[in-house]
């Protein structure tokens, strides 16, 4: 099923169309020497590095539903990054280019454009909002090797000061487009960025987020439990299978994680009374989510995510047939669309290929059976990697007649889903109809 989403292709409009307002402006410049020309590129490199900066800092909002315009939060995320990256690239050639402008002239012409004295204070604010920037995103980009989450998330946050210095040094130097113009780019830029995070860090907690109780913990394996929660508020959680939330704890006797949210996907049937979320220990706060007491409140935001089409039971084309590939705990997603199915009644002809290590972290397999016998069209087969080896194109093929004319669906570690990608590009599925979700949002 076709998916049209624009956020990503109105960014790069964007900025296209701002590169070329920006080459527009070079006329009647005197461009004739070397200098003029890497002195013009410099500025030019300063503004969209500037505007890919705070394009990068609005998408930090994380609206429920805004996502969607990108293919869900993790392909938001993913621009967002490159957006950073870009900014970061562009910015670090930004002094550089002026400099060898000034070159032309002297050297000491060329100093004195990187290091002027103090008192030009907007080269200076400059300076600063690229130490910033480089130390903010130097471990985004494992500079120094994976750092732990909630410290990259604080380093992070010295993205405001990188805003706030940049845009502190474009009031000096914006001179490059006609005034109207830099006002108005920099005004509307600066509002979204500064709106994303005033509502991202201010209101999206009382606002935007949704309160719950947790109401039964059900152990499913030693190092999976699936909560069941009720809502403690006026305001319903409206969401489709497969989506996911960002889960806050308020439970002060959990070891770890009180107060920090983490996503995960909504295992329950958007038809259910009650929100259920199976949660696997990958680490300090999902492990101890296992003691997360009954009747303990827990914060909700979303809902997030864009895996499945929306409706496959709506419209005059029958639903395609579809491949579902799942990799331990990638599961949740293909089981809040299976129980989804079944609720309602919808019968869909779905492959579900669960990968596994073996028998015993085959979590959910029988209520998975039974799901299948109550789908019309659902097939489920396990794979189980220690017996098996590595998924391959024969087994594929043995097990779901027409691959190549089923929508695709993965989730799992990404080596799986890369294994899985290929595999089903091979057999002749189109790209277009291959979608992934990805437990790691960075
Ligand atoms: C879209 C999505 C859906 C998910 N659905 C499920 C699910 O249904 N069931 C399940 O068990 N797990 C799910 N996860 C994984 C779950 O979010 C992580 O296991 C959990 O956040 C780990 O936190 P920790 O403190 O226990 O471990 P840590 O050791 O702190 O983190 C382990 C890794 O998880 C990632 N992570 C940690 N915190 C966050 C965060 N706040 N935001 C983004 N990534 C983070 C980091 O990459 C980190 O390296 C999902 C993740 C994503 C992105």
């Amino acid at each position: 099923m076709k998916k049209n989403w624009p956020g990503r292709g109105l960014i790069w409009g964007f900025l296209v169309l701002l590169a070329i307002i920006c080459l527009a402006s070079m006329r009647g410049s005197d461009l004739g020497s070397p200098g003029a020309l890497l002195n013009y590129l410099g500025r030019v490199t300063g503004i969209l590095g500037l505007a890919m900066l705070l394009l990068a800092a609005a998408l930090i909002a994380r609206v429920p539903g805004f996502d969607r315009h990108f293919g869900g939060l993790t392909k938001l995320w993913k621009t967002h990054h490159f957006l950073g990256a870009g900014a970061l690239l562009l910015l670090m050639a930004h002094p550089v280019l002026l400099a060898l402008g000034a070159a032309e002239t002297s050297l000491s012409a060329a100093l004195s454009t990187l290091f002027p004295p103090l008192s030009n204070i907007g080269t200076w604010l400059g300076w600063g909002a690229l130490l910033f920037m480089m130390v903010f995103l130097a471990p985004s980009f494992s500079f120094f090797g994976q750092p732990e989450y909630q410290r990259w998330k604080w380093i992070h946050r010295l993205a405001g000061p990188a805003v706030i210095l940049s845009l502190a040094h474009i009031l000096y130097f914006g001179r490059t487009l006609t005034a109207g113009l830099d006002m108005a780019l920099w005004v509307v830029l600066a509002l979204l960025a500064v709106g994303a995070v005033v509502w991202r860090l201010i209101l999206s907690g009382r606002m935007g987020s949704l309160r719950f109780e947790v109401a039964e913990v059900a152990s499913v394996a030693n190092n999976l439990v699936e909560l069941s929660l009720k809502p403690a508020g006026r305001r319903k959680l409206n969401y489709q299978a497969g989506q996911f939330v960002y889960l806050t704890p308020y439970d002060k006797s959990l070891d770890a994680g009180y107060g920090e949210e983490h996503p995960y996907t909504i295992s329950s049937s958007p038809t259910e009374d009650r929100l259920r979320i199976a949660i696997k220990d990958l680490g300090d706060a999902s492990r101890a989510i296992r003691t997360i007491q009954p009747g303990s409140r827990v914060h909700i935001e979303g809902p997030y995510g864009d895996f499945f089409p929306s409706d496959p039971d709506k419209g005059d084309q029958p639903a395609p047939p579809e491949l579902w590939v799942a990799g331990g705990i990638g599961i949740t997603p293909f089981l809040g669309r299976a129980r989804h199915l079944a609720a309602t009644g919808q019968s869909l002809d779905i492959c579900l290929v669960y990968c596994v290590q073996d028998e015993a972290r085959a979590r959910f397999l029988k209520e998975l059976e039974s799901l299948a016998e109550q789908i019309p069209g659902m097939k489920l087969i396990t794979h189980y990697f220690y017996r098996e080896g590595p998924l391959d194109g024969e087994f594929l093929a043995r097990h779901c007649p027409e691959l190549d004319q089923r929508s695709v669906y993965i989730c799992g570690p990404l080596p799986l889903t890369d294994l899985a990608k290929n595999l089903v590009i091979n057999a002749g599925v189109r790209r277009k109809d291959i979608h992934t979700e990805e437990f790691e949002l960075l």
